[in-house]
């Protein structure tokens, strides 16, 4: 049926690695799987090629993290939330029936056969067979209620990873049959309000199935879409929006959330048109997007709107999972070693922090300063006062539906294929493996307890010696890494790129990776500095008072009161920063991002600054430094930043001291 697959063959299942969820149900039966799928022409090629999920499977710290997942929210939504529950409308139900129901599936899908979870697979099969049994006779698909493109778009990433997991044959016939109804309509029934800003979110698993049909016509809706949506590459290469959004001032185009999705257009695009300008539009809007509005956490201002640069404004948890998924799709397309820096920090950080460590309650929005948790009047853009609560849907539902996809879709996305039938690390933590190069089973096991310590030991084992290219990341923050392979020293390592180590591989080879991480001092707004360690952001320690404002079925909304002091100058050697800093590390315990036992913490110099307040029930901008206070030194603590559900990231730096004024 396709005449572009390589020689390799990935298996979503391999014999004998306890294949449970083969054993339930429907599932069962369908073979998995799906073989690795390059672009067709006359698509460009890709550098990378996203895995078929399941071909990763999380180990360690991250595997734990999953299953705190399915034992919290995700693994529970539908039972007492009721637009995910039974009655949703894309469940043959008279309830919600717009973008709930298949956002959450996007995200309970992965997590399900990641974990090969039968509990979870059972919950997924009604999703998939009304969508997919349900499809009328003109081919439109879920609820007739719907008029809206933009659900759909959804329910379609959901199937295809539906079908790399499973191999059920119902998938494609469905997509084809969607996507020809699309081209007959578009037309008389053109793009509307969010589905504008979100057509690139359709062309993914347009692509998807493109590669795997070659019907031209798919092509032509791609054009069709492409002229009904939003220009997200020319807007980012003339960005207008250079400051907070003024009240009035939104748009869909200063939408927060929308821009996250928007990230992965030009290089999606580019696969198509092979422009060099659409090439670089993922560098150009990541850029805009840092300079104006750019937060220490890695993300950007989006409560709900952009919002400048000032830490103690919001992200909606929305626009993180977002652009993490955005960031995984663009890195396969361009293979830029920065773009894995970028989502590691992402998945590091912003992730966890917005949600309590057992993932049971999350926020709308978090702030990177952020030292009260409350219903209060904050300096949103346009959100309301419950928008920092953590818990079941504050401010509003769209995050509790949506946050799900954030860390199965990133452990999906560790490794991917390369163009050159090779293996590459996307992003860093502690996973197996399992694919076919050439014929030839191979399983690498990547051991570590990144990002929490700075070693990586990589264990290839074909079935039989072959030779193939593995890359290997080497972030951009690291300085004198090492690279030991299978007793060589390699040389040559550039951070900020890719290594590649071609040879031939031998079963229980190893790979021994050091990548040093150097305490940075990143600087931000108002003359603030934030520290990084790696990939970790690290934030104030502030102890933390938790009061119940109310109960949802098992899930409590809470407000955060600090009980230490919050407004710290931090004293910081701009010249030697890793001279400021103590590095003490701790064993990692199964929920790393905890705020009484993180794995690794620092410990530095800071003064009081008096001066530094609470306006709006929110920190106010850091003082412009360098700042000056007369009370005495003392010793902070400093947590991951995903550890901190209160915190402090960007801290103005302490000056000289002032000399003793006369007569004092
Ligand atoms: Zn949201």
């Amino acid at each position: 049926m396709n005449n572009n697959l390589t020689r390799r063959t990935f298996l979503g299942c391999t014999a004998g690695l306890g294949c449970t969820a083969g054993a339930i149900g429907a599932l069962a039966a369908a073979p998995p799987v799906e073989e690795l799928v390059k672009n067709r022409p006359p698509l460009a090629a890709s550098a990378f090629y996203r895995l078929p999920l399941t071909s990763v499977k999380p180990g360690g710290w991250l595997k734990e993290q999953l299953r705190i997942q399915a034992d919290g929210i995700t693994g529970h939504l539908g039972e007492f939330w009721p637009d995910t529950g039974p009655n949703s409308a894309w469940l043959g139900g008279t309830g919600e029936g717009w973008e709930r129901g298949p956002y959450y599936l996007d995200g309970l899908l992965p997590l399900a056969y990641l974990l090969d979870d039968p509990r979870l697979i059972a919950k997924v099969k009604p999703w998939v067979d009304w969508t997919l049994d349900r499809q009328r006779p003109d081919g439109s698909i879920g609820p007739e209620k719907n008029k809206d493109w933009w659900p759909a778009m959804i329910m379609l990433k959901a199937l295809t990873q539906y079908q790399e997991a499973s191999g059920d044959p119902r998938v494609i016939p469905v997509m084809e049959k969607y996507f020809a109804y699309q081209s007959r309509t578009l037309a008389s029934e053109p793009l509307k309000s969010w589905a504008i800003y979100r057509w690139q979110d359709e062309l993914a698993s347009l692509l998807w199935l493109y590669n795997r049909t070659g019907d031209a016509g798919l092509l032509d809706l791609a054009q069709q879409l492409k002229a009904q949506g939003f220009d997200w590459r020319k807007f980012y290469e003339n960005f207008p929006y250079t400051g907070r959004t003024a009240s009035g001032q939104s748009r869909h185009d200063t939408h927060g959330v929308n821009n996250a999705m928007g990230l992965k257009t030009a290089a999606l695009w580019y696969l198509i048109s092979h422009d060099p300008a659409d090439r670089a539009g993922a560098a150009v809007a990541l850029s805009a997007l840092d300079k104006f509005h750019g937060l220490p956490n890695g993300m950007f201002s989006a409560d709900e709107h952009l919002a400048g640069r000032n830490p103690s404004q919001g992200t909606e948890l929305c626009a993180v999972v977002e652009s993490m998924f955005s960031l995984e799709l663009d890195m396969a397309v361009l293979g830029d070693a920065r773009l894995g820096d970028r989502l590691e920090k992402l998945a590091f950080n912003p992730l966890p922090g917005a949600q309590t460590a057992d993932q049971w309650s999350h926020q709308y929005d978090q702030q990177p300063n952020q030292v009260l948790v409350s219903l209060g009047r904050r300096d949103w853009t346009t959100n309301g006062p419950e928008s920092n609560l953590f818990g079941l849907a504050p401010n509003f539902g769209c995050c509790t539906a949506n946050l799900h996809q954030g860390w199965p879709k990133f452990a999906a996305s560790l490794w991917m294929a390369s163009a050159d039938d090779g293996l590459a690390i996307a992003a860093y933590a502690p996973s197996e493996v399992h694919t076919k190069i050439q014929g030839v089973d191979v399983v690498v096991e990547e051991h570590t307890e990144y990002p929490f310590r700075d070693r990586i030991s990589l264990t290839i084992s074909p079935a039989s010696p072959i030779r193939f290219p593995l890359y290997l990341r080497i972030p951009e923050w690291t300085r004198d890494p090492v690279i030991v392979a299978a007793g060589r020293s390699e040389e040559g390592l550039r951070p900020g790129s890719y290594h590649r180590i071609e040879r031939e591989w031998r079963k229980g080879e190893r790979v021994e990776i050091t990548l040093p991480m150097p305490v940075r001092a990143v600087p931000g707004f108002n003359g603030s500095v934030s520290v990084e360690r790696g990939p970790l952001v690290y934030s104030l320690r502030i102890g933390e008072a938790w009061s119940k404002l109310r109960q949802t079925g098992p899930v409590a909304d809470w407000e955060v009161y600090p009980t230490s002091a919050w407004n710290y100058g931090l004293r910081v050697d701009l010249k030697d920063t890793s001279a400021s800093f103590q590095v003490r590390e701790e064993p990692v315990t199964r929920q790393p991002f905890n705020n009484s036992s993180p794995p690794v913490m620092l410990q530095a110099k800071a003064r009081r600054l008096p001066q530094w307040v609470i306006v709006d029930d929110s920190a106010a901008p850091p003082p412009q430094g360098p700042v000056t206070s007369r009370l005495e030194d003392e010793t902070v603590t400093l947590l991951p930043y995903g550890a901190a559900r209160l915190r402090i990231t960007s801290f103005p730096v302490l000056g000289p001291d002032e000399p003793p004024r006369g007569g004092e």
